[in-house]
């Protein structure tokens, strides 16, 4: 789990994968492994963003509307201006986290693939 979230190659575990908060290698320093496979790789990573963003804005939200008491229109304003402050970081972390599920998924695919010959 910790691989996960950390920041470091899927391949060799060593290099970095972002330089900073949002800027990218677009390949490995440590092995030379090519972060962005193929042209819109990163839709998968869209997609984990926005459940990110779910995940983490829903309990505002409900917290807001049932603890709190504030009016929806309030609630939902609250939730969507969490959810720009955190761009940076849902930006980030959906990427990591897409590498490393299609890391592990190919490795699982490979695995099959070579008990089947
Ligand atoms: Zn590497």
């Amino acid at each position: 789990m910790t691989a996960l979230w950390s920041n470091t190659c899927p391949a060799c575990h060593q290099g970095k994968i972002f330089r900073d908060l949002v800027r990218m290698n677009p390949s490995c320093p440590g092995c030379g492994e090519v972060f962005e496979k193929e042209s819109g790789y990163f839709v998968g990573a869209m997609i984990a963003s926005y459940f990110l963003g779910v995940f983490l804005a829903l309990p505002v939200l409900l917290l807001a509307i049932f603890r709190f008491e504030l009016e929806a229109a309030w609630a939902i304003a609250l939730c969507i201006g969490q959810t720009l402050l955190m761009q940076p970081f849902l930006f980030r972390y959906s990427r990591l986290l897409w590498i490393q599920i299609e890391a592990r998924l190919t490795q699982v695919a490979k695995s099959g693939s070579d008990r089947k010959t």
